[in-house]
C-alpha cells in the first residue's frame, strides 16, 4: 500500500550519549573515520545497511542497544572524546587563519548541486561532487565560505536497468526531517522565508535549510512550503538539466534567492557579509543581478553597480561543450526580468549581459555562461588544458585579442582525500606509517612491506567484488519479482583478477561504449586464460538523453552474454556510495573521452588516491599529470578523418595497451605472488601524485589566486563611497564611446637594415586618440617569433612612450609614441603596434575587449 504522506520520527538518544546527536548533526562524519567508527561500533551490520548515514542509523538502532551503551562508561567516554575533537576542529585556527589581515572576510560559494555524501543526494555528477569537496577542503583549511544551493525534494534520480538493458528512473522523495538539516530561523524563531516577485503579481517563496559541513554552513533553498501556490511548490522538485522555464525558475531562485538567503543568514549569525561571490558554473549567474539591484537601491547606476559586482565575483566554467551551457529563450527571461523581481534594474541592461557575442541582441539566446563571464572579473577553467580550450571557446567576448590573452585562468580540480580514501588504506597508514594523513604519507617507506600493501589492496578488491554481487542480486530480485536469484550472480568477478573500472555520467563525449568497438578483441582480453581482465562499469544517463540510454543498453547486453557475465558487470545506480567502494576495488581506472572535451575529470584522481593506476586519453587533469609510474596514456587519434575512424583507432590503441602492457605487468609476480613492479608504481603514485590531486591544494589556489585578489579589488572599488566603481564606470563609457575613432595611423622603424642579435629596433608610432588622453591608453609593441604566416608566437609586449616631436604642433593631429625593442634572439621576427585602454582598476589588458591594432 502506498502511504499518502511520509515523515521521519527522530530517535531519542539517552542523555549520556547526547554526543552522538551532536556528531550526527555535523556532516563532518562523512569524511571523519574516527566518528564513523564510533557509530559503527553500535551495530556494524545495521551501520552498513543504513548506508553509513548516522541520522538514518540512529533512527533504526534498537533502543535497548543504546541503553546498554549509555551505561557503558568506556563507550560514553569515547563518544565524549569525539565530541570534544569535533568542537576543537570547529573552533581552532587553521591554515587560513595564518594568512593575516589581507584575506576575504566571507566567500559565498554558489552551486546548483552539492555532493557531500550519498545520504544527501543533491548532485548528479562531477560538478556537484566537486562543490562538496570544495566545501570540505575549505572547512579543513579554515576558509570562511558559505555554500548556497537548492534543496531538491527528489535529488537527481535512482537508476535501475530493465531486463532488456534500458535505464529506468525513479525519484524517491527525501524527507528533510530525516536528514542532518535544520531550518534557518529568524531572531523570533520563525523560519526565514525568501521571496521572489514573479510576473502577474505572483510570488515564489522558499524556506532555507542549513547543513553544517564541518566549519562551513551550506544554505539550501526549498520551495515545497504551503506559502507557495501548488505549481510553485515543485520548483525545487528535481535536479534538472536543460533550459526550460522550470530550470529558469530554479536558477532565478538560486541566484537571486540565494543572495537574499545569505544576507539573512549573515545578519542572523553575525557572520561578516561576503566580499567575494563564487559562481560554480553559470547556473547561479542571477546572483550578480540581485547584487546590482541592491547597489542601485543605494543610489548607484547600473554601470557603477556592475563594476562593484565584477570586482568581487569569481566565475568557474566547467564545460568545453557548448551544449553543456544553459541557454534560455530571451523572451522568457525578459518576461521574468520585466516584473518587479529586481527593483531598479532596467531589463534591457540585464538582458544585454546574456547576449552571445556576434549574435543579434534582439534574438540571441540568453546564455548563462556568457553572463557569468561578464559579471565576473575573475574567471577560470578546471585544468590547464580546459583553461586553454575555454580561452578559445569564449574568446569572442574579448574580440581582437589572441586566445592566450583572454582573461580566463585555470585551477585544476582536486578531490577531498579524507572523503575518498578507503578506510583500509587509512588503517594501514596509521599502523605502519604513523599518520592519518593518507594524502601526504610516505607511501614508499620500508616500514610498509609490498606484501602487506598488496594484502590491503586485495581486501579492497574483495570488498568491491562482494558489493557488486550484492547489487546485482538486489537488482535481479527487483526486476524478476518472485524468482530466485541465479547462482552465477554469486560468482561474478574475482578478487585476484586485474580489475578495470569505468564509471561516469553518459554524455556522448565520454564514450561509454568505445571498448565495444571490436567485441571479439575485448572478449579475448577479458577471457585470456593466463592474464584475465575484469571490467566494472557504472553510469547514469540524463533522463532526457535516449542516445545515452542506448549506449548503456549496448553495454548491458554485451555484459549479459553467459561466457562474459562473470568478467564484465554493469552496476546500476552509480552514486557516491558506490563510488566509495568502486575506486578502491580497481587496479586500473579507465577514461576514454573525446579529447579535449573532458574539462577535468575527477574520478581518476579518486582512483589514484586508492592505489589504482590510470589508463586514459590525455585529457583533463591527466594531460598535465600523466607519468610512467602513474599509469598509461591511450594515444589520441586527433588527426583521424572522421569520428568513426577516430573511435576505431583509439579503441585499437586501448586494446593494445591493456593487453600488451597493463595485463603482463599486473601478472608479473615475485616468489610471494606480489607484482613488485606494479606495487612500486602504485606506491609511487600515492607518494608523489596524490599530494597534487587533493582538494586542499585546489582550495589554497582559489584563495591565493582568485579569492584574495577579488576581495582586494572589491575593497578598492567600493572604498570611499564607491569612488573607484564610479570612476571606472564613467571612464569605461568614455573610452567605449571614443574607441571607434582610435587607431594606429602609421608606424616607422629604424635600426634594422641588416639586423643581428643584440641590435635595437627603434619604433615611432603615430596614434589617433580621438579625444582620449595619453594616460587613457597604452600604446605597445607586440613582438616575437613569426615563423608561419600572420601569427606572432609567444608574443611579448613593450610599452611605447608619448613623445613630443620637435617642431610638430602641440595638440593637433596624431600623438607620437616611441620606444625600442632589443632583438635578443635569432630567427624570424615579427611585430605590430596596438593601442589598448589603460586604467589602474583594470585587471587585464583585454578586460574591456577593446584594442586597435596597426594595419
Ligand atoms: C567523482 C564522481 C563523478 C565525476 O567523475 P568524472 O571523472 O568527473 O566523470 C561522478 N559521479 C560520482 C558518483 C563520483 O564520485
Amino acid at each position: 500500500m502506498k502511504p499518502i504522506r511520509k515523515f521521519t520520527v527522530r530517535a531519542v538518544v539517552p542523555g549520556s550519549l547526547s554526543a552522538l546527536d551532536e556528531l550526527a548533526a555535523n556532516l563532518r562524519w562523512s569524511w571523519h573515520e574516527p566518528t564513523r567508527r564510533l557509530f559503527e561500533h553500535i551495530d556494524p551490520e545495521l551501520w552498513r545497511s543504513s548506508q553509513r548515514d548516522p541520522v538514518a542509523f540512529l533512527g533504526e538502532v534498537d533502543p535497548a542497544r543504546l541503553s546498554e551503551l549509555a551505561a557503558d562508561g568506556g563507550y560514553v567516554e569515547w563518544a565524549e572524546r569525539e565530541r570534544a575533537s569535533l568542537r576543537e576542529y570547529l573552533s581552532e585556527p587553521r591554515w587560513f587563519q595564518s594568512l593575516g589581515a589581507e584575506t576575504p572576510r566571507t566567500i559565498a560559494y554558489f552551486s546548483p548541486e552539492f555532493g557531500i555524501t550519498a545520504a544527501l543526494p543533491q548532485y548528479s555528477g562531477g560538478l556537484g561532487i566537486l562543490a562538496g569537496d570544495h566545501l570540505k577542503a575549505a572547512s579543513d583549511l579554515g576558509v570562511p565560505i558559505v555554500g548556497v544551493g537548492l534543496f531538491y525534494k527528489a535529488g537527481y534520480f535512482s537508476q535501475s536497468i530493465s531486463p532488456d538493458g534500458w535505464q529506468q528512473e525513479r525519484y524517491p522523495v527525501l524527507d528533510p526531517d530525516g536528514l542532518p538539516l535544520s531550518v534557518l530561523r529568524g531572531a523570533d524563531g520563525t523560519p526565514v522565508q525568501v521571496t521572489l516577485a514573479l510576473p502577474g503579481d505572483a510570488s515564489l517563496h522558499a524556506r532555507v535549510w542549513k547543513a553544517s559541513v564541518g566549519r562551513i554552513t551550506l544554505l539550501m533553498l526549498d520551495t515545497d512550503i504551503p506559502a507557495n501556490a501548488d505549481e510553485l511548490r515543485s520548483v525545487t522538485d528535481r535536479l534538472y538539466g536543460g533550459g526550460g522555464e522550470h530550470r529558469l525558475l530554479q536558477e532565478l531562485l538560486l541566484g537571486i534567492g540565494g543572495v537574499r538567503a545569505v544576507r539573512a543568514f549573515t545578519e542572523l549569525s553575525g557572520t561578516p557579509a561576503p566580499d567575494v561571490f563564487h559562481m560554480n558554473e553559470g547556473h547561479a549567474g542571477f546572483l550578480g543581478l540581485e547584487r546590482i539591484a541592491t547597489y542601485i537601491g543605494e543610489g548607484l547606476t547600473f554601470a557603477e553597480s556592475l563594476q562593484l559586482v565584477r570586482a568581487g565575483t569569481v566565475f568557474t566554467t566547467h564545460t568545453p561543450v557548448p551544449a553543456g551551457i544553459d541557454r534560455f529563450d530571451r523572451a522568457l527571461v525578459e518576461r521574468y526580468l520585466s516584473s518587479s523581481l529586481l527593483p531598479g534594474v532596467d531589463p534591457a541592461d540585464a538582458l544585454a549581459l546574456g547576449v552571445e557575442p556576434g549574435a543579434d541582441p534582439a534574438t540571441s539566446a540568453f546564455n548563462m555562461a556568457v553572463m557569468g563571464l561578464r559579471l565576473a572579473q575573475h574567471a577560470n577553467g578546471v585544468s590547464k588544458l580546459h583553461g586553454q580550450v575555454s580561452r578559445r571557446m569564449f574568446g569572442d567576448l574579448w574580440p581582437g585579442f589572441d586566445a592566450d590573452e583572454v582573461p580566463i585562468t585555470s585551477i585544476t580540480n582536486g578531490v577531498h582525500a579524507p572523503t575518498w580514501t578507503d578506510p583500509a588504506l587509512l588503517g594501514i597508514a596509521e599502523e605502519t606509517l604513523g599518520t592519518g594523513d593518507t594524502e601526504h604519507a610516505d607511501w614508499r617507506s620500508p616500514a610498509l612491506s609490498d606484501g602487506e600493501f598488496w594484502g590491503v589492496k586485495r581486501r579492497m578488491r574483495l570488498q568491491l567484488v562482494e558489493d557488486a554481487r550484492r547489487r546485482l542480486a538486489a537488482s535481479w530480485a527487483e526486476q524478476h519479482p518472485g524468482s530466485a536469484v541465479p547462482q552465477w550472480i554469486s560468482q561474478v568477478l574475482d578478487p585476484d583478477t586485474l580489475t578495470v573500472g569505468f564509471a561516469r555520467r553518459v554524455p556522448t563525449y565520454k564514450r561509454l561504449t568505445l571498448m565495444l568497438q571490436d567485441p571479439e578483441r575485448l572478449t579475448a582480453i577479458l577471457t585470456n586464460p593466463e592474464r584475465p581482465v575484469q571490467l566494472v562499469i557504472a553510469g547514469k544517463s540524463h533522463p532526457a538523453d535516449d542516445e545515452g540510454k542506448r549506449l548503456i543498453q549496448q553495454l548491458v547486453q554485451f555484459a549479459q552474454q553467459s561466457e562474459l557475465r562473470e568478467r564484465i558487470v554493469f552496476l546500476p545506480d552509480y552514486d557516491m556510495g558506490m563510488a566509495e567502494i568502486l575506486y578502491p576495488g580497481c587496479d586500473v581506472w579507465l577514461n576514454n573521452p573525446l579529447r579535449p572535451l573532458e574539462a577535468c575529470g575527477t574520478s581518476g584522481m579518486k582512483a589514484a588516491m586508492n592505489g589504482a593506476l590510470n589508463l586514459s586519453i590525455l585529457d583533463g587533469w591527466w594531460a598535465e599529470y600523466a607519468g610512467d609510474d602513474y599509469g598509461w596514456v591511450i594515444p589520441s587519434a586527433d588527426s583521424a578523418g572522421d569520428a568513426g575512424e577516430r573511435d576505431a583507432l583509439e579503441a585499437a590503441a586501448l586494446y593494445d595497451v591493456l593487453e600488451h602492457r597493463v595485463a603482463p605487468r599486473y601478472y608479473e609476480r615475485d616468489g610471494d605472488g606480489v607484482p613488485a613492479e606494479w606495487v612500486r608504481r602504485v606506491r609511487q603514485t600515492l607518494a608523489t601524485l596524490v599530494p597534487e590531486l587533493g582538494a586542499d591544494r585546489m582550495v589554497r589556489e582559489y584563495v591565493e589566486r582568485l579569492y584574495r585578489p577579488a576581495a582586494e579589488h572589491a575593497s578598492r572599488v567600493i572604498a570611499d563611497g564607491a569612488r573607484g566603481a564610479r570612476e571606472l564606470a564613467a571612464w569605461s563609457a568614455k573610452v567605449r564611446a571614443a574607441w571607434p575613432g582610435v587607431h594606429v595611423v602609421h608606424v616607422e622603424s629604424g635600426g634594422v637594415e641588416a639586423p643581428h642579435v643584440g641590435d635595437e629596433l627603434h619604433l615611432r608610432a603615430h596614434v589617433e586618440l580621438d579625444g582620449l588622453a595619453p594616460d587613457d591608453v597604452t600604446v605597445e609593441v607586440v613582438y616575437g617569433r613569426s615563423r608561419s604566416g600572420d601569427v606572432i608566437d609567444a608574443a611579448r609586449q613593450a610599452a611605447l612612450h608619448p613623445t613630443t616631436d620637435a617642431g610638430a604642433g602641440a595638440s593637433t593631429g596624431p600623438a607620437l609614441y616611441t620606444g625600442t625593442v632589443v632583438l635578443d634572439r635569432a630567427g624570424a621576427f615579427g611585430y605590430t603596434v596596438r593601442v589598448v585602454p589603460r586604467h589602474p582598476l583594470l585587471l587585464s589588458t583585454a578586460e574591456l575587449g577593446l584594442v586597435a591594432t596597426a594595419g
